[in-house]
């Protein structure tokens, strides 16, 4: 919002000097020459504070469209909380939700952007990265419909590798990526337990009773 409040900003700062070429500005008898500098300078602010929104606009846009084919066709639209919507937000506290009926999925701040640097490096993903992979696939599972966290979460690590790839990761890698966090980071949930243990199952594993025989499934072999 304060991006593109100062992108409007410098759009007038343009606005004013261009007008002050076309018609005299008050206190002068002819219209001014323009100062192609300051109007450079002006514009180029413009564009710069207007790009992180429309960065985070066509992200969103295109988390939507991936969400929607791993939720199986329900429509599914992201939305990437700023800090401000963060804390307006009364589920402030859940990195990530999502509510099947409207389809609406969101993240909380920061997670978009570690999704982002997932995608720009997905060869060397750390633990958090690939945490926002099981994220946006975890809530794109919510708006295909599963309410139950555990199960919402193992039909996720099943379509970890799915959903990696279909963000554009090179096949290889994001098979990787996405058994490295089935075999790690969900085996730990089972093993802290309390809270987390809300999301594990011990069900969810090859042939089990919550393995789905996806051809696609991050677990299965080729
Ligand atoms: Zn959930």
């Amino acid at each position: 919002m304060l991006w593109i409040l100062a992108s409007l900003f410098f759009c007038y700062c343009a606005f004013r000097e261009i007008r002050a070429s076309l018609v005299a500005p008050p206190g002068y008898d002819l219209p001014q020459p323009i100062a192609k500098p300051y109007l450079v300078l002006v514009v180029s602010l413009a564009l710069l504070c207007a790009w992180p929104p429309v960065h985070t606009w066509r992200f969103q846009r295109f988390l939507s469209a991936k969400a929607t084919q791993l939720a199986d066709g329900h429509r599914a639209q992201v939305h990437c909380n700023t800090l401000f919507d963060t804390m307006l937000d009364p589920a402030m506290l859940a990195a990530g939700h999502a509510d099947p009926r409207t389809g609406r999925i969101v993240l909380q701040k920061p997670w978009c952007g570690v999704l982002m640097d997932y995608l720009s490096h997905p060869e060397r993903a750390d633990r958090n990265e690939l945490e926002s992979l099981d994220m946006f696939t975890h809530e794109s599972m919510h708006v295909r419909g599963e309410l139950n966290e555990a199960v919402t979460e193992c039909q996720a690590v099943q379509r970890d590798y799915r959903a990696a790839k279909l963000l554009g990761v090179p096949d290889a890698i994001a098979k990787r990526n996405a058994l490295n966090y089935y075999t790690v980071f969900y085996q730990e949930r089972g093993k802290i337990g309390g809270l987390q243990s809300a999301y594990y199952s011990e069900q969810c594993a090859p042939g089990k009773g919550l393995d789905e025989h996806l051809s696609d499934s991050t677990w299965s072999t080729p």
